[in-house]
């Protein structure tokens, strides 16, 4: 459904729906209040199908959140159908009945579990273990802080209700403040979105709890079945046309600053441990040894937590410095024959001809190229072309005895070598025992005179002066090859 039609359709259901749930408190008589219930179950109920029809399109993966806001929602009506029973059938009108004012509580800790993990790096299994390891000890906590103040009759006397509402408001701006954090510091379109919806609902929600418990419950109107209950509804059906109308403008156009998302995204796996550390500490005064079994697992949890995500790093350090080695390599690597490229040819004879330089050493320089390529491609197709360059590199690698010697691939079927330290003599040897170890194979090539591969070879030498270049030396050794193509091939040939 296009956007413009769903918006003002969400909008005008909404306001329909708060409108018929007053009508019905207004008009429904005795049964105001069963009434007003259905209203109050239906509100998070359509919000549920909102946000499971999200989660379709976007995903039900734990990282993707939805499936935790379902959870929340679930636990949430559970709550609400436990006050329905409690008053309609067991005329219970305590305005905090211990089972649903857990349900109520427990609802928020998907949100905190999606708070601290959506999002976040995939994380060993380990890592999810100890996430869910806090998780239902933050329930735990939470249930048993809630039941050292209700029974399951209710709240004992007033002030226990009061503290109740206190934890409630507690929870929720929590809840609101840290979900916010998140959607700042989102950095993609399906997390600012996710985030986005969760903290207008979660702000939305701390208010309207914060007004109800406090203002209407303790005070006004402590039955359900006033038209107090409308403000509930809004979280709900605010959540159901966010989650319905899918991306905004707002979740698109955000832009946060690169050090909060890194601060945030890992920073809030850690959040979790926290919360169970506060609410741990809280329970230290009713029930000491639950809250250090609490303080404990959140110290060991938090530890745990920690040091698996220094782990990763180092890991991914590990593997970081490993490509980063592999690619310098490549970079300097010919692709096809897996010798020492152009590249790495020229830092070599930089880093030979400032050493000659220095030493007053000769340095010599042999240009060599496979003869009558073309028409080897020609007659052969150039997958057998390249499979002869290979043939080519290898033979001449071979040949060479020196280690300080370096054979690179200057371009095309050109090969060049650089042999440091070597006179001009001993690098036309060189040059014969490369074109003869060649010959030797008698790589066939029918439109060559020899009816097979040969290569000419171009040499040059020079004792580097100041001033002189190495340029000059591969200008030499063009020059000299050539010559030896221009004297017939398979030949050797140097400068004066
Ligand atoms: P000459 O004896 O004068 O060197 O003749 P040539 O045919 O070898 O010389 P030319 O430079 O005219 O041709 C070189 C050929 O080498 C042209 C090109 O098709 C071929 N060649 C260059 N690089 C590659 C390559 O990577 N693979 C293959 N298969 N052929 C290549
Ligand atoms: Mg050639
Ligand atoms: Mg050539």
């Amino acid at each position: 459904m296009p956007k413009a039609i769903a918006a003002p359709l969400t909008v005008l259901l909404a306001t329909a729906f708060v409108l018929l749930h007053g009508a019905m408190i207004s008009f429904a008589g005795i049964h105001a209040i069963a009434a007003s219930y259905t209203f109050l179950i239906a509100a998070p109920l359509l919000a549920l199908a909102a946000v499971i029809w999200r989660g379709k399109i976007e995903g039900f993966g734990l990282s993707r959140g939805w499936s935790l806001l379902a959870a929340s929602l679930v636990l949430w009506t559970a709550g609400m159908v436990i006050s329905m029973q409690e008053d309609l059938f067991f005329a219970n009108s305590n305005a905090a009945p211990g089972g649903s004012m857990l349900f109520y509580v427990l609802y928020g800790v998907p949100i905190f579990y999606a708070v601290a993990t959506v999002g976040g790096d995939a994380g060993s299994r380990l890592q999810r273990v100890i996430d869910a390891v806090l998780v239902i000890t933050l329930g735990y906590l939470y249930f048993a802080m809630m039941f050292s103040w209700v029974s399951l009759q209710g709240a004992a006397n007033p002030m226990a209700a009061h503290v109740i509402a206190d934890m409630f408001d507690m929870e929720n701006a929590f809840l609101a403040f840290t979900t916010a954090i998140r959607f700042l510091s989102s950095d993609t379109v399906a997390r600012r979105h996710f985030f986005g919806v969760l903290t207008a609902f979660t702000s939305t929600y701390a208010l309207v709890a914060a007004y109800y418990n406090h203002h209407v419950a303790l005070d006004v109107a402590q039955n359900i079945g006033s038209h107090y209950d409308l403000v509930a509804d809004a979280p709900f059906l605010l959540l159901m046309a966010l989650a319905w109308l899918g991306p905004s403008r707002l979740s698109r156009g955000l832009n946060p600053p690169l050090g909060l998302v890194r601060f945030v995204r890992s920073g809030s796996p850690l959040l979790l441990a926290l919360a169970v550390l506060v609410i741990a500490i809280l329970l230290l005064r009713q029930q000491f040894t639950l809250g250090v079994a609490g303080v404990i697992i959140a110290v060991l949890g938090y530890g745990l937590r920690s040091i698996l995500s220094q782990v990763q790093q180092i890991e991914t350090a590990d593997v970081l410095r490993r490509d980063r080695r592999m690619f310098a390599e490549m970079a300097l690597r010919d692709g096809l024959t897996g010798v020492p490229n152009r590249r790495a040819f020229e830092e070599a004879l930089e880093r030979e001809w400032r050493l000659a330089l220095r030493s007053q050493q000769a340095i010599s320089l042999l240009l060599a190229d496979i003869d009558l390529f073309k028409q080897y491609n020609d007659r052969y197709g150039h997958l057998a072309g390249d499979a002869c360059l290979r043939e080519v590199a290898s033979v001449l690698q071979q040949a060479l005895k020196r280690p300080a010697d370096m054979l690179a691939r200057y371009g095309g079927e050109e090969f060049v070598l650089v042999l440091p330290n070597t006179p001009g003599a001993g690098a036309g040897n060189v040059a014969m025992r490369l074109c003869k170890q060649l010959s030797r194979l008698q790589l066939p090539h029918d439109d060559s005179p020899t009816r097979y591969v040969t290569i000419s070879i171009g040499v040059a030498c020079v004792v580097p002066t100041e001033g002189a270049q190495p340029n000059d030396l591969i200008s030499a050794a063009d020059r000299a090859l050539y010559a030896a193509k221009r004297n017939g091939r398979n030949r050797v040939e140097r400068t004066v």
